[in-house]
């Protein structure tokens, strides 16, 4: 027997541990913009092609590195950071791994020119498959120059693996947020296809904030600041009326660092519960600092996740500074609270509707999309016997009926024979040998996601035109997801135009959605969305639709008139699909009579 155990040749061993760190263009962009951070520039233009997938390529004007330097940062753990295992408890900077650079070399062809102060002529190298094939002095101004080329060009399984433009877009603009917000002394630009997508000029974190996110966070931001020994925190949230329907413009940062908590954000949820209806997402900017020993960073790859040598200080601590910001805020003269409307809406969520909410319930536009008679799903209830009929057709043999009982049942119906709302969320339906359960939100989730499906498949629902189209502030990342759907969205009503940066036009919206609303609700579809978008079995319209019907269906909790259940159990039977929801939720369950009465031994 031989032996069949060998050593992987360097450059297919650097090729695997690449893949931990650059897994897509994004990640390459925020190594070498954390590097730039590192290497104390206060200009940093980033330049990506093809949405990374060409090109990355970032040019700061930092201290550059000598001619062994470059060399050497390309060599697996090659770092000027770390000397031995206490710094890395230590660090302040922002990579420590030595490792991107080594792994950018293992899966890309890249270009670096780099001069420091001090030198005469700066250094060019050419990289591929982790060897220097080409090396010679160069004329640079101080700063570096790492381009990134073809990534993946020799790993093509990884390479077929990056997602559409718009995806890695979308990545490579998160990460580039991520650092840009955490350094409002540095000036940043990115450019996409020679087209400058940010230019963010040095300004106070306040000014990064607005240039980043949007003008609509002038004057609305609230300001976080306490200092304690253990740690310090600071930043700025959004005033509660700013608060979105999407969770977009949400970043915490640690030693400058951005990371993803949970527990945080739910710390920060917290403070804001009482002042934001239940389902919308304020903003926040919020820098925390603390002594580095009191951190493990190292914990993932990626750094973004972190912890914390006592995890419940830092939640309480957190929570408390907010809400202690946001009471202060809420004394100042400028605001009044009983006249927000965002509010006032609070009540209507927390408690059980009074007769007067319960009117005005009935006006808005879910309410009128069910009981106006020209909306696409209203079934006249005359003629149309056929629906009525599938309707009363036996589930199963059980069922069976002689075709007069289905007559009868249909004029007993015809009489308005009144149906019964449980706990206003199901529809109680009897039948000659059973009864129906329906769970109003599913049934309405099927229903509308079988309109839409009609209306993308050539059955455009109308648009209503807007006499004073609103604007609407997305983020950079929801930009590229709204540009992305605009098209579908317009055949199901909704008539939108992007007006350069992050700002959209609404020029009309279905009929059914009432004026004043349009904002939220597409805020609230894009949410939904993003909430799909994970799901990699779907099609970018097929979690559109999900996302449309999920968020414009009825929900549970909410009153229906007899005319508006009628008209659900009209809809819901006349879906080619009607037991279940887009989502495989059960729409109604049958009681067999029979059953009912051997249970109550009959
Ligand atoms: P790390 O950042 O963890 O040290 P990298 O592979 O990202 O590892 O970089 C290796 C080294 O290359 C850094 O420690 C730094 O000395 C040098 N370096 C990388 N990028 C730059 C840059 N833009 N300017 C100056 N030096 C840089
Ligand atoms: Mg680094």
């Amino acid at each position: 027997m031989t032996d069949i155990i060998h050593l992987l040749p360097d450059n297919i061993a650097n090729q695997i541990a690449a893949g931990e760190v650059i897994q897509r263009p994004g990640s390459a962009v925020k190594e070498l913009l954390e590097n730039s951070v590192d290497a104390g520039a206060d200009e940093i233009k980033l330049i990506i092609n093809d949405a990374g997938k060409a090109l990355v390529q970032v040019i700061d004007n930092g201290k550059g590195m000598s001619e062994t330097d470059a060399r050497m940062a390309f060599e697996r753990h090659a770092t000027s950071k770390i000397k031995n295992i206490d710094d890395l408890f230590r660090i302040k900077t922002m990579g420590f791994r030595g490792e991107a650079l080594a792994s950018i070399a293992a899966v890309a062809q890249v270009e670096l020119k780099t001069k420091r102060e001090e030198d005469s002529s700066g250094t060019f190298l050419e990289i591929e498959n982790s060897k220097v094939i080409r090396q010679e002095p160069v004329a640079f101004n101080k700063g570096t120059s790492i381009a990134m080329k073809n990534l993946f060009f020799n790993v093509p399984a990884r390479r077929n693996f990056l997602k559409s433009n718009t995806a890695e877009l979308r990545h490579i603009v998160d990460e580039f947020i991520r650092v840009a917000m955490a350094f409002p002394d540095i000036f940043f630009s990115l450019q996409s296809n020679g087209q400058e997508v940010f230019h963010l000029e040095k300004g106070s974190l306040k000014q990064r904030i607005v240039q980043i996110l949007g003008n609509q966070y002038n004057s609305k931001l609230v300001s976080v600041h306490e200092q304690t020994d253990y740690l310090n925190i600071m930043g700025f949230v959004g005033k509660p009326e700013t608060a979105k329907k999407t969770r977009g413009d949400q970043y915490l940062f640690v030693n400058n660092r951005f990371i993803k908590s949970a527990y945080l954000n739910h710390a920060i949820m917290n403070a804001f519960s009482d002042l934001i209806p239940k389902d919308s997402f304020p903003m926040y900017a919020l820098f925390i600092d603390l002594d580095p020993a009191q951190l493990d960073i190292n914990v993932h790859p990626t750094k973004q996740e972190i912890k914390f040598e006592d995890d419940k200080i830092v939640y309480a601590f957190v929570q408390a500074t907010v809400k202690h910001a946001l009471a202060q805020f809420s004394i100042t003269p400028t605001l009044d609270f009983d006249l927000d409307p965002s509010i006032q809406q609070l009540d209507s969520i927390s408690k059980p509707m009074t007769d007067e909410q319960r009117s005005s319930t009935a006006s808005s536009s879910l309410f009128k999309s069910f009981s106006q008679k020209n909306q696409a799903h209203f079934i006249e209830r005359t003629g149309e016997l056929k629906h009525w009929k599938d309707f009363y057709e036996p589930i199963s043999e059980k069922t069976q009926l002689p075709e007069n009982t289905i007559e009868k049942l249909h004029q007993q119906y015809e009489a308005d024979q009144p149906v019964m709302q449980l706990h206003a969320t199901y529809i109680l339906l009897q039948r000659a040998d059973d009864f129906l359960l329906i769970h109003q939100q599913n049934a309405h989730e099927r229903v509308l996601y079988e309109k839409y499906s009609l209306a993308i498949e050539g059955k455009p629902i109308a648009t209503q035109q807007s006499l004073f189209p609103a604007t609407i502030e997305m983020t950079p990342t929801d930009t590229i997801v709204l540009q992305e759907l605009l098209s579908d969205m317009r055949e199901l009503g909704y008539q939108i135009e992007h007006f350069g940066q992050n700002t959209f036009v609404i020029q009309g919206t279905p009929a059914d959605i009432e004026g004043g609303n349009e904002k939220s609700v597409i805020e609230k579809i894009i949410e939904q969305y993003n909430h799909f978008s994970s799901d990699l079995k779907f099609t970018k319209r097929e979690k559109l639709l999900r996302a449309m019907s999920t968020q414009n269906a009825i929900k549970t909790g909410v009153i229906l008139s007899q005319k508006e259940i009628q008209s659900l159990i009209a809809d819901l039977f006349h879906c080619e699909v009607s037991n279940v929801s887009p989502n495989g939720k059960p729409t109604y369950m049958t009681f067999y009579k029979n059953d009912m009465d051997k249970m109550f031994g009959r």
